[in-house]
């Protein structure tokens, strides 16, 4: 498996780590043994960088991961694990200890305040906050590095990196979501390392899609693109991928292993579908989530980023699958199905997004009666 050195940390990480976010499942039900299989099969193929969370496949990935690596000589591994704690002290230690526990180690090597938004590094996290518990983990030698993953606007990442806190950074980046560009090159040139969750836009590259088969006829295809998209930013040094299968496992690292730069054809159709992507409506929502409640209980961004799917990336089959998941799962809201265009979202949406009338498109494009 080809490294690349994560930027001050030292540590040299292999192009492709392993995700423990999408482990075998059946019956909604976590497959131990095939996961902690799947986890040794990528060991024995190279990828020796394995990121995990406390909450990942129903709390079971730190788990699994420790009981996986078992036996494995754990200086050779790199083993990264999130906190989502941000005020707190004792509860983020508390946070650090559970995972410890389960994932049987004596040391996380990248250990991330998980996706954070720059209001919370602001008031919760930057010192004198609980970064200073953070290296007082790493003086303990139960952290080796500090991390943070980040969820919000791309304008709010800066201040977080010229922090010159963080040793490495996680973020969303594919050739469908290229928000974080510059920040990438941001970190980088500070000497940060930068891993990419995400590389395969959650899987999205590999749905039928007119548009998207542009970029190669096949599924196997458009995920050979994506991953060597992401990987030729000269600023990442590792994308992670959630793998749930062998199959799937052997063609990345197959794609990682022969790891080619895109040919000028493959790059000139990437960058046509971003410059078109505007043309054909990007909705824009940053699920900031002002715009609610709603009063009939829709779950307003989960609604607009299914419709920006099928109308940015034609994506129409993997949209109407998002709403009939929504539909099965009354405690995350409502579908567009109960909106009566009342307009309040409208008025409070700080983006100046029509709510109502994409909530009317929605229906007409992805089904549901109106009241
Ligand atoms: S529609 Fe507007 S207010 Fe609502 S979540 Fe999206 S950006 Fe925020
Ligand atoms: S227009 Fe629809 S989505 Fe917006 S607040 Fe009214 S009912 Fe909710």
């Amino acid at each position: 498996m080809k490294q690349r050195t994560l930027g001050k940390t030292g540590l040299t990480v292999p192009v492709l780590g392993f995700g423990a976010m999408r482990l075998p499942e059946k019956d909604q039900k976590v497959k131990l043994k095939a996961s902690m299989a799947l986890i040794r099969r990528a060991i024995e193929l190279g990828i020796n960088y394995i990121d995990t969370a406390p909450a990942y496949c129903r709390n079971l990935s730190e788990e699994i991961v420790g009981r996986a690596i078992a036996g494995f000589d754990r200086e050779s591994l790199i083993i990264s694990s999130k906190n989502d704690e941000r005020k707190d002290a004792d509860r983020w230690w508390e946070h650090l200890k559970t995972s410890l526990k389960q994932l049987a180690t004596d040391y996380i090597d990248i250990y991330f305040f998980w996706g954070i938004k720059g209001r919370e590094f602001a008031e919760g996290i930057a010192p004198p906050g609980l970064y200073e518990e953070a290296l007082k983990a790493k003086e303990q030698g139960l952290i080796r590095h500090i991390a943070f993953s980040f969820h919000d606007e791309p304008k709010e990442i800066t201040p977080i990196i010229d922090s010159g806190l963080f040793e490495v950074m996680l973020v969303q980046y594919s050739l469908m979501d290229r928000a974080l560009e510059t920040a990438i090159q941001r970190a980088h040139s500070r000497g940060m390392g930068v891993v990419v969750m995400g590389p395969l836009g959650g899987g999205r590259i590999t749905q039928p899609s007119p548009i998207m088969e542009l970029l190669a006829p096949t599924p196997k295809g458009r995920a050979n693109v994506g991953l060597r998209f992401a990987l030729s930013h000269p600023g990442i040094s590792s994308v992670l991928s959630g793998m749930s299968d062998v199959g799937m496992l052997e063609e990345n690292v197959d794609t990682a292993n022969k790891l080619s730069p895109l040919t000028s054809g493959e790059r000139e159709r990437i960058e046509y579908l971003w410059k078109e992507r505007e043309r054909r409506t990007e909705i824009g929502c940053t699920s900031c989530r002002y715009c609610e409640p709603c009063p009939q209980k829709v779950n307003i961004p989960f609604v607009l980023s299914s419709l920006e799917a099928g109308l940015t990336w034609g994506l129409w089959d993997y949209a109407k699958e998002r709403i009939a998941f929504l539909r099965g799962r009354p405690d995350l809201g409502e579908d567009m199905s109960a909106c009566d265009l009342c307009g309040e979202c409208d008025e409070k949406c700080p983006q100046g997004i029509a709510v109502s009338e994409l909530m009317r498109q929605a229906r007409e494009k992805l089904g549901g009666e109106s009241n």
